[in-house]
């Protein structure tokens, strides 16, 4: 097993969708490089001064024994066998293949920077990463969770889309393996019969549909889950806490803002595209509709939910 690179592919001229064809020929055809997955393609309008018609993208996930500049050279020879000429940046072109992430390595050479300094920026990038992610995480999943294949999937998205902000935004391997520990891990029991959960939970909230986040940080803590900030991700997920850190907050704005919901997929979209750059204005964002739900829903307002909702909505909203 090799490193996994996310490449993306992006063609305005021509036949679009052969060039995307014929760049992902050519990086499948690479020696020791497998591609493990293929995002959705999608349109998109051109960025930048020039006036150019618009884009097909796709980003794909290869696992290479290939250095990154061997992935560099040999997108570039696809791209000069469709016929590319280099002009202006951000101009019409038959193909262009960048590379967007390279396992976990930071490269800064003149000819090749990594993570690409424009993920953060790009939300078709950002959304077909996380859909590339949401393919291929099978395993975090803990061992014993008790969960149906939907709910599986569910987690998988959620832990792909914290991955993914915790890239673009630049964060420690440590930090992000945080956040996808808590993704992993908050819904792992949401599916065991509530008598069950209702040993494990604290039986403090006395709401069923609550038990299921202490339950699972409990069950985390007994094997093996020590960081306090990931428990209280886990355990305070469907409420709120006030004493939460970037795990917490990650994993409840993508509970929420993640693709497979079905309310208000465009928006949510937009909300997570937006999180690298203002994680704090998405997070007032979600808290006020999670609430509001809550409210219409004649739902019980917890008391370390009204203390998180004062902290995080600033007073004159
Ligand atoms: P952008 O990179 O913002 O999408 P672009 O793709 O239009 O812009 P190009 O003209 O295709 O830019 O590439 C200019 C140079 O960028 C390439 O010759 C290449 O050496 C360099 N480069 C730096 N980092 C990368 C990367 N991660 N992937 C691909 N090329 C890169
Ligand atoms: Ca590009
Ligand atoms: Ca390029």
């Amino acid at each position: 097993m090799g490193e996994w690179a996310f490449v993306a592919l992006g063609s305005n001229v021509g036949d679009r969708a052969a060039h995307l064809e014929a760049g992902r020929h050519k990086l499948a055809t690479l020696p020791r490089t497998a591609v493990l997955a293929e995002s959705t393609i999608e349109e998109t309008v051109p960025i930048g001064p020039v006036k150019q018609g618009k884009f097909l993208n796709q980003m794909v996930l290869l696992d290479t024994e290939q250095a990154p500049t061997e992935i560099l050279e040999a997108a570039q020879a696809a791209e000069r066998e469709t016929g590319r000429v280099r002009e202006d940046r951000w101009g019409p072109r038959t193909l262009d293949v960048d590379i967007v992430r390279f396992g976990d390595r930071n490269i800064r050479r003149s000819d090749l920077t990594v993570p690409h300094p424009e993920l953060a920026r790009r939300p078709f990038w950002l959304r077909e990463h996380t859909e590339l992610l949401a393919t291929v995480n099978q395993d975090g999943v803990p061992a014993w969770a008790q969960i149906k294949p939907s709910r599986q999937a569910h987690i998988q998205r959620v832990a792909a889309l914290v991955e993914t902000w915790a890239i673009a935004m630049g964060k420690s391997v440590d930090e992000r393996a945080r956040w996808t520990r808590a993704a992993f891990m908050h819904d792992a029991v949401r599916d065991a019969p509530t008598e069950e959960l209702a040993r494990w939970s604290d039986r403090r909230w006395d709401i069923p549909k609550l038990f299921h986040g202490p339950a699972a940080a409990m069950l985390a803590a007994e094997h093996g889950e020590t960081d306090r900030g990931v428990l209280n991700a886990i355990r305070f997920h469907s409420l709120g806490y006030a004493g939460w850190d970037d795990a917490g907050r990650m994993l409840y704005m993508a509970d929420y803002l993640e693709p497979g919901r079905t309310f208000k997929r465009k928006r949510s979209a937009k909300l997570a595209a937006r999180v690298p750059q203002d994680s704090q204005g998405v997070l007032i964002h979600v808290v006020r509709k999670r609430f509001q739900w809550a409210i219409e829903q004649k739902r019980k307002i917890l008391p370390e939910a009204a203390e998180f909702w004062n902290g995080v909505v600033p007073a004159s909203s």
